[in-house]
């Protein structure tokens, strides 16, 4: 692997020991990893979001799954790094997250309370292939027997089948795979860094047949791109298929930083359906309720008829063996109005 040394990274927030290094392979070509030493891993929620849990642990900032319409891009700004593609190429790795978070664990005034993963990036991004931070991650939960959940669009995940099961035989687990629909054309163009749709279908299949159950956070549900009753109905009945033991659907938000740039991806792909955007769009970053009761209601109607049930927003699930007998045919939690600590996955 080769690798350049770019000497120092994003050290104001970091310190300066923080080492940046760009690759040349054709795995991590054009992506700069910026490898910092953290000096805490565990974070609290801001008061006053919506998320419901109130910490999270996240080893990386950035993520080159480079989906358009991510709104952890604005936290990049707050490292002074590009929102655009700097977010989907200029990777903070926290090198010292596993051992970090063993220290925090340990502490006396820590109550062992549930951390989710996979809340503002991904983290089964690429990055997690060379830098390997969730086995040691996984580890440290496991052996303080503190409940988590993880939400992901990567197949990495599957690596660590073995640290999951372990981790659930001693406290509660959740984890949820993220798809948004299976057009693979719309994929292509609006969530270019991440595994197909398929290939998510294929982590809960495999996730199901090593007696790990899984729920599916349906996000973002994209107006008039792919949220036709057909264009649902046969994502339900493929994550059914694929063993989803819920699914909770979630329409796609644009807060600023995404807006600007989901926006600009849609003026390119889409012209015709900048007016209509605009218009649904009026109020500010969410869509309007009768938009969101509809997807919702049609969403948990399709899951009912495949067989699946609704998932309820940031539930974790304990990871247990699933049935041997097919289930009959065949996430995520409302974002926060702060910017640091949820992303669409
Ligand atoms: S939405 Fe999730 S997977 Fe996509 S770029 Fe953002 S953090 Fe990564």
């Amino acid at each position: 692997m080769r690798w350049e040394h770019l000497g120092e990274g994003p050290s104001a927030l970091f310190g300066t020991e923080t080492v940046s290094r760009r690759f040349d392979t054709p795995e991590f070509r054009g992506m700069t990893f910026h490898e910092v030493r953290a000096r805490s891993l565990v974070n609290r929620v801001p008061g006053g979001s919506r998320a419901p849990f109130a910490w999270t642990v996240n080893p990386y900032r950035g993520c080159s799954h480079a989906c358009v319409y991510c709104f952890a891009r604005r936290t990049h700004s707050y490292l002074d790094l590009d929102t655009g593609t700097g977010f989907d190429s200029q990777i903070v790795v926290k090198v010292n997250a596993p051992e970090l978070l063993r220290r925090e664990l340990a502490r006396p005034a820590w109550r062992g309370e549930h951390i989710a993963m996979g809340t503002n990036v991904d983290c089964y991004q690429r990055a997690e292939g060379r830098y390997a931070l969730m086995p040691g991650i996984l580890a440290a939960l496991r052996d303080r027997a503190n409940p988590f959940s993880v939400l992901t669009k990567g197949t990495l995940i599957l690596r660590d089948l073995e640290l999951l099961r372990q981790a659930a035989e001693v406290t509660d687990v959740g984890v949820s795979v993220s798809v948004g629909f299976l057009d693979r054309e719309l994929w292509r163009t609006v969530e270019p860094g991440t595994p197909a749709p398929e290939r998510r279908l294929d982590v809960i299949r495999t996730l199901r047949a090593h007696g790990i159950g899984c729920g599916v956070l349906m996000a973002p549900v994209l107006p008039f791109l792919g949220d036709t009753p057909e264009q649902l109905r046969a994502t339900v009945r493929a994550l059914a298929e694929a063993g989803a033991e819920s699914v909770t659907p979630l329409a796609l938000h644009l807060r600023p930083g995404a807006r600007e740039w989901y926006l600009s991806w849609l003026a390119r792909h889409h012209p015709r359906l900048l007016p209509r955007y605009d218009r649904l769009y009026a109020n500010g970053a969410y869509a309007p309720t009768w938009y969101q009761r509809r997807i919702t209601r049609q969403v948990h109607e399709f899951a009912t008829e495949f067989g699946i049930g609704p998932g309820r927003p940031g539930e974790a699930r304990r990871i247990r063996p699933v049935r041997s007998e097919p289930t009959g045919g065949s996430g995520h939690p409302e974002p926060p109005r702060q910017p640091t600590q949820l992303t669409l996955l």
